[in-house]
């Protein structure tokens, strides 16, 4: 029994891992590499395994770096199928769907430039038969994937149907339990339950997107939000929210519900701009089961959800064309939440060079993408090919964030009984360095940073290379 580290490994986006036991493969995720084109392009290669050869894939949630080449595997022979949580079914119909119009979009701009290569990475009718591959679970129940197999999903915390993964694997007399982190919500962020306590495990592979700062505190979040949003009021400007469709959006406007007065936004119009975000969104509203309590209790004392009577669902493109008339007052959350597609790029185009106007990064944004310059403070940036001065004021807020801070990650590995192996997985070279440094600090727990093909031994322990 071996599990191999792929994806994920030297990035943070494109999770992925390989397990094998009793003659059986397992993938944990399949996800896609998001970042500027040259990242992009190693989503085209080839697996390093044939997919008709993977038995079966474990899906954490339903997020695209998570989930976004299941459509290609399929596309290339596998045949098994996709255990994940019931909600991240419904999420992955939208998610892929919407992947892949954008590859199909992609690929036509290709072949109209001459492109050799313009075969979409996948169409939508991949997507959909991707889905047909999924089996939907609930927190906490066993299933028997494969012979010698137990799989069982809990609470990451991180968005709707979002779980880390406890894989039981028997060959023989020996028996080992693997938790894989997938994504680590926050520990009292808003609508999602804490992640859950981890019990026994000999070995955890740890996500560390944010391992080594910490995140503000979600009431000084909440404090600066308001700020910003009297600052635009005052100068007369729009504020633009670059968002995950899935996750950031909800949140957002759950959040935007509670403060409504304080936050005075009876004087703004709110756009919630993306018909992935409207339909994600509904499926949120429709599974009060997976909320905290806190959401549960706000649910029950609203009339509707999100109680906002400003807010404006623009689903058809010329609704969203329309926001662009509006010079002040509007509040316009649409996605890509890395800036790197969607329509918050021409929202971006009409409101960037104004100084009055506000953008509000709530996300991670990976290397190359628009977003990340926008944080990192650049004063001038492409769109398109056409160069635009920044004059807008940029906030980063990194309380919203789906993922915990280096705190939450520790808890949550601390939460692991007995003494666990640990594998920092899923995040930029340095910081997973530190985080493995932090763990060895305060956990006292043997940790490592594996590297991209490197196998782990699971009824040993030994981590080696795999190139054979
Ligand atoms: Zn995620």
């Amino acid at each position: 029994m071996e599990l191999e580290f792929y994806g994920a490994t030297r990035r943070v986006t494109g999770s992925c891992h390989i397990l094998r036991a009793g003659g059986r493969t397992i993938l944990l995720d399949c996800g896609l590499v998001q970042g500027g084109p040259e990242d992009e392009a190693v989503n085209r290669e080839p697996f390093p395994f044939d997919p008709a050869d993977i038995d079966a894939v474990v899906l954490s949630h339903g997020h695209i770096d998570h989930s976004g080449r299941v459509p290609l595997l399929v596309k290339r022979g596998f045949r098994g199928s996709v255990h994940t949580h019931e909600a991240t079914i419904e999420l992955c119909r939208v998610l892929l769907k919407d992947s892949a119009s954008l590859a199909e979009h992609d690929a036509r701009r290709r072949m109209r430039h001459g492109h050799a290569d313009s075969e979409p990475l996948y169409t939508v009718d991949d997507a959909m038969r991707a889905v047909a591959h999924m089996k939907g679970m609930r927190y906490g129940e066993v299933r028997q994937i494969l012979p010698g197999i137990n799989l069982r999903l809990h609470d990451a915390g991180h968005i709707l149907g979002s779980a880390f993964v406890e894989l039981e694997v028997s060959e023989g007399d020996v028996r080992r339990t693997i938790v894989f982190s997938g994504d680590i919500g926050q520990y009292g962020t808003p609508i999602m339950n804490d992640p859950a306590a981890i019990g026994h495990a000999d070995y955890v592979l740890v996500e560390s997107t944010y391992g080594d700062r910490l995140h503000r505190s979600h009431e000084e979040t909440v404090r600066e939000i308001g700020g910003i949003i009297t600052e635009a009021c005052r100068e007369c400007g729009n504020i633009l929210i670059p968002a995950f469709a899935i996750g950031r959006s909800q949140e957002l406007l759950y959040l935007f519900g509670q403060h409504y007065q304080e936050w005075d936004l009876a004087r703004w119009e709110v756009y919630l701009d993306s018909p992935m975000a409207i339909e994600a969104s509904r499926i949120y509203w429709n599974h009060p089961e997976l909320w905290d309590e806190e959401a549960t209790l706000f649910r029950r004392e609203m009339r509707s959800m999100p109680p906002l009577d400003n807010l404006h669902l623009t689903g058809r493109v010329e609704e969203s064309m329309a926001i662009n008339g509006k010079r002040e007052g509007a509040i316009i959350v649409a996605g890509s939440g890395m800036c790197n597609g969607g329509r918050i790029i021409h929202h971006l185009k009409h409101s960037l060079e104004r100084p009055e106007c506000h953008v509000i990064i709530i996300g991670f944004q990976a290397v190359g993408t628009l977003g990340r310059k926008l944080v990192e403070g650049h004063k001038e940036v492409f769109i398109n090919g056409d160069r635009y001065r920044v004059a807008a004021k940029v906030h980063t807020l990194g309380g919203l964030s789906a993922h915990g801070d280096r705190d939450d990650l520790l808890r949550w590995v601390g939460s692991c009984e007995g003494k666990p192996a640990v594998f920092v997985v899923h995040g930029e070279e340095t910081v997973k360095q530190v985080f493995r440094e932090t763990i060895r600090a305060s956990l006292s727990l043997e940790t490592k940073v594996p590297l991209p093909g490197d196998v782990l031994n699971l009824e040993t322990g030994a981590l080696g290379s795999s190139v054979s």
